[in-house]
């Protein structure tokens, strides 16, 4: 009986690796005929100063509207596309979007800071600093305008080769933040040898904020550690006003997360940034 469960269990075990295969292999068709097809938009994100209590500038996301399966979640399809390469064109298409949008919003008079996640395998392409300078040149947009965001994994496979570049990037007056701070390989020597002026706390600790008190104290260690680096601490994920309360009397100045707002499609994101001054300070919140 065993025997007869264990070879079941194995044809059974072999068909789902199977089906997973032919899941993926799928997948990555559809998603090598995704921009063609024009199925990703972007939304984006405000992030808000907390001490000033104004939108400073948004996050773009990317989001992948598949004919059958809706949308699919970029933390799904992004390691599918730095896996095959893709992502090199998908990045640069979104950077390319994202520079557009910008260059409107400053048409339209309110020129907003863009920040745009850079796979560590685009870092990796010897063309890229070239590739983001001429972008921002094509669409008009001051350097000063572009944040990039790339977690620490991307110093982890040439580290020499990661620091050229951000340094090349900065100097060209383009900022650098570190996304999901906390989670990765963080170490101090990385964060002293990289040009990064932006730490952004992960959202992870930023959930239990204040229920967890090991979550609040890697928190206040994040936030300690921007103070003394010099460098600006981004509280993503935050979703209520204590939250957010916590963490500007913490010395925390800016922040993103669904307690402002979630990724809105460009008109209404605009129509947010009209509208939140009024909402957040009139009713003194
Ligand atoms: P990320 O860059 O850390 O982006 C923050 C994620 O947190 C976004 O998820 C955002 O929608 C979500 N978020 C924002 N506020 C809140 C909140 O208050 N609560 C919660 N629970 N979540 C919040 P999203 O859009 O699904 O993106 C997931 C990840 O996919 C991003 O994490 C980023 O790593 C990657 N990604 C998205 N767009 C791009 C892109 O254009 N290029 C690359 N390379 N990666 C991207
Ligand atoms: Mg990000
Ligand atoms: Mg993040
Ligand atoms: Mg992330």
């Amino acid at each position: 009986l065993a025997k007869q469960n264990g070879r079941a269990y194995f044809q059974f075990y072999v068909a789902s690796i199977d089906q997973e295969i032919r899941d993926r292999k799928q997948l990555e068709k559809d998603l090598s005929q995704a921009l063609t097809n024009h199925q990703f938009h972007l939304v984006y994100q405000p992030q808000i100063n907390l001490e000033t209590k104004r939108v400073i500038g948004a996050e773009a996301l990317l989001r992948w509207e598949h004919p059958e399966r809706g949308l699919v979640p970029p933390d799904y399809f992004i390691p599918v596309a730095e896996s095959n390469g893709s992502i090199v064109e998908i990045g640069q298409w979104v950077l390319d979007q994202a520079c557009w949008q910008a260059a409107r919003w400053s048409d339209e008079g309110t020129p907003l800071r863009i920040a745009v996640n850079l796979s560590a395998v685009q870092l990796r392409q010897p063309s890229i600093v070239n590739d983001i300078l001429e972008t921002l040149a094509r669409h008009n947009i001051p350097a000063g305008r572009l944040e990039l965001e790339v977690t620490e994994t991307s110093f982890m496979t040439n580290l020499s080769d990661a620091v050229e570049k951000l340094h090349r990037l900065n100097r060209a007056g383009i900022s650098i933040a570190v996304d999901d701070f906390g989670t990765g390989y963080s170490s101090l020597t990385y964060l002293k040898q990289m040009p990064v002026q932006h730490l952004k706390i992960d959202k992870q600790f930023i959930r239990d904020l204040l229920v967890n008190e090991e979550d609040t104290r890697i928190a206040n260690t994040i936030i300690d550690l921007g103070r003394s680096l010099n460098l600006s601490v981004v509280a993503e994920g935050v979703e209520t006003a204590e939250q957010e309360y916590y963490l500007s009397q913490r010395g925390c100045k800016l922040a993103q997360g669904y307690y402002f707002s979630r990724p809105l499609p460009s008109k209404e994101f605009e129509t947010f940034v009209k509208g939140f001054h009024q909402k957040f300070v009139e009713n003194n919140v």
